[in-house]
């Protein structure tokens, strides 16, 4: 049996950051954020196109991960890693020539006592109260910092994907506060930010979701497809019932298809009551009953042939619907996926 195959379109993946590069001006640089394996798309076949297509400044979420994109990438870009700076991961940092974001006291103190002369960044707290130097501890740190050159400092939005949320301003006004005129190249926006305006981009944008093609940024072309094989046809009856708790129950005459993937493989079990579709080229087919764990059971009766394949996310059934389907946001659909599918890379 042919596995799942989630395949990647690398022009749409490099179309869409360069849609979001020139959004964001000549004078400030597009960076890629690849954590979680690339938003679940794969590492290696993500970062080795963005390379290519231009991208120098790479972001991850943990030391591990930045540790795989510098063998992707070579020695060439930057590769910055947010999880910031301890004694444990200070050996992979260095090692890899990575670049930590340092996001609290502890960060910052550890790492001017014992390196000198390696390049860092540091984050921000401007109002997310997540990750990054509060304001005062900023102020505290802020001539050690500054003398020794970041070469980046950060902050991070809460609310970037709600253009009018006032929380916006609010964090834009601290972040200026905090960093005008201190001569350090700063960064400040994800999709969201880049969205909202110049006055949000200054000299580096982070930019993630976009790229894959998720909401906020409408204009995105989709990059991922998944396409599951069928492991059994069979006809239903009038009144007989389907799947775990018999939630769904023939009114016709039947023929349903048994795909091979089911919540195990992210496909969440909430969307199977949210109105997907199993696609069989340009035809929708339902699902019924419940999403199992490898399994979902797809009435194609309306197609009228026996499909050896469904596809549940391409071009017209976006990471952003499955996203609403099952009441959660596209970064959770993607990065569900998980390993079970084979991926493939194309690049047309
Ligand atoms: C995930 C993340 C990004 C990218 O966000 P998107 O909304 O996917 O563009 C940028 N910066 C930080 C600190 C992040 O955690």
């Amino acid at each position: 049996m042919p596995a799942s195959t989630l395949t990647v379109d690398l022009n749409a993946l490099t179309g869409n950051w360069r849609a979001l590069d020139a959004k964001s001006g000549t004078a400030v640089e597009t960076a890629a954020v690849v954590k979680a394996d690339a938003y679940g798309l794969g590492t290696a076949g993500v970062c080795q196109a963005l390379a290519r297509a231009g991208v120098h400044s790479f972001f991850t979420a943990l030391t591990q991960e930045a540790a795989t994109v510098r063998k992707v990438v070579g020695q060439g870009a930057d590769v910055y890693s947010f999880s910031g700076y301890s004694a444990v991961t200070a050996p992979d940092l260095k090692a890899n020539n990575l670049i930590p974001v340092l996001s609290a006291p502890e960060h910052v103190r550890d790492f001017f006592s014992t390196t000198t002369d390696t390049p860092f960044a540091v984050q921000l707290d401007t109002g997310m109260n997540r990750m990054g130097l509060e304001p005062h501890e900023f102020a505290a740190l802020k001539d050690q910092i500054t003398e020794r050159k970041p070469k980046l400092i950060l902050s991070h939005l809460a609310c970037a994907d709600e253009p009018a949320h006032p929380q916006n301003q609010q964090q834009l006004n601290c972040f200026r506060e905090l960093t005008d005129g201190l001569n350090i190249r700063r960064s400040f926006a994800a999709t969201g930010g880049t969205l909202l305006g110049p006055e949000y981009h200054f000299d580096l944008v982070r930019t993630g979701i976009g790229m894959y093609g998720g909401h906020p940024f409408e204009q995105a072309r989709p990059v991922a497809t998944v396409a599951i094989p069928v492991l059994q046809i069979r006809d239903v009856a009038p009144g007989e019932s389907v799947g775990y708790s018999a939630t769904w129950t023939a009114d016709r005459p039947t023929r349903l298809a048994t795909i091979a993937a089911g919540y195990a493989d992210g496909l969440i079990r909430a969307m199977g009551s949210g109105g997907v579709n199993l696609w069989a080229g340009e035809t929708p087919c339902p699902i019924v009953g419940r999403i199992s764990m490898d399994l979902i059971t797809v009435d194609i009766t309306d197609l009228g042939r026996n499909p050896s394949s469904l596809e549940i996310l391409n071009d017209r059934q976006t990471v952003d619907d499955l996203a609403q389907a099952a009441g959660t946001i596209g970064y959770e659909i993607l990065t569900s996926l998980g390993g079970r599918y084979k991926r493939v890379y194309k690049d047309s």
